[in-house]
């Protein structure tokens, strides 16, 4: 066609607006691939890749964000789920795992009572260790002596003097780990005692990146998504305190204490 011989039927302001919104109807149907809030907490449970998740807008336009494999690994038969359908499990999930008040209180006694008895030991084992420096330091001033009073030979005076210099260096070295470490497995313990206590709170007003933090630290990245159901082995402390909620018995928080401490959250 050329310019100018005929009046086109379109105007080309009209043509090109059609245009315009045929780009971004079709551009709105596709599903957008912007990484969700959800994305990378969970693996399929089938074929072990990470679950994805995207926007797909409905014909009636409402926008809906939906996980899925992302069968980087060839054919899955893994299956979509939406994202309120996802996101209330996981607040489920999180039930299992929230710490009762009375337990993180009586925790935090028996951490506080085992601080202070480590540190106690510490301290004597520190006491014997400085009495033994001061001996040495004594044997050193003599050996001195002797050497400048020529009762010794300086290969021999050299010789002693290195052995108990070196001698003196490990018990001091001693000292600072002592000092240093008595109880460093008290506040790895307070901090997870906090953050079990505040699940709760988080489980019943948190947003879901809060739960998606507080789930990964759970199962790190045990947690899978099959048959639309996401399921996991929880990773310790997490795991003993769930299975103390469930199985209550007498012994339940000595038995927890144990695990907790030993576990070095
Ligand atoms: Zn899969």
């Amino acid at each position: 066609m050329h310019e100018g011989k005929h009046t086109p039927i379109v105007s080309k302001e009209l043509f090109d607006r059609v245009q315009k919104v045929l780009a971004m109807r079709s551009r709105a149907q596709k599903p957008t691939k912007q990484p969700q809030v959800l994305c990378g907490l969970l693996k399929c449970g089938i074929c072990g890749c990470s679950i994805t998740g995207e926007v797909q807008t409905k014909k009636s336009g409402r926008r809906y964000v939906y996980y899925h494999c992302t069968k980087k690994r060839g054919m899955c038969a893994g299956e979509y789920i939406r994202e309120d359908a996802l996101a209330s499990q996981l607040t489920e999930l999180l039930a299992r795992f929230t710490m009762p008040e009375a337990w993180a209180a009586e925790l935090l006694r028996m951490a506080a009572e085992d601080e202070t008895k480590a540190h106690e030991t510490a301290a004597s084992a520190v006491r014997t260790l400085r009495s033994s420096i001061e001996k040495m330091e004594n044997k050193l001033a003599r050996l001195t002596d002797l050497f400048i009073e020529q009762d010794i030979d300086r290969p021999v005076y050299h010789e002693k003097k290195a052995a108990l210099m070196s001698e003196k260096r490990s018990a001091q070295e001693q000292v600072l780990r002592l000092e240093g470490d008595a109880a460093s497995w008290i506040e790895p313990l307070r901090k997870w005692v906090a953050e079990a206590s505040m699940l709760d709170e988080i489980r019943k007003n948190g947003d879901l990146p809060s739960k998606k933090s507080s789930l990964q630290k759970i199962f790190g990245s045990n947690l899978t998504l099959s048959s639309r159901e996401a399921r996991g082995l929880p990773q310790n402390p997490w795991f003993s305190l769930a299975h103390a909620k469930e199985n209550l018995t007498e012994k339940i928080l000595f038995l927890l204490w144990c695990a907790v401490r030993d576990s070095n959250p």
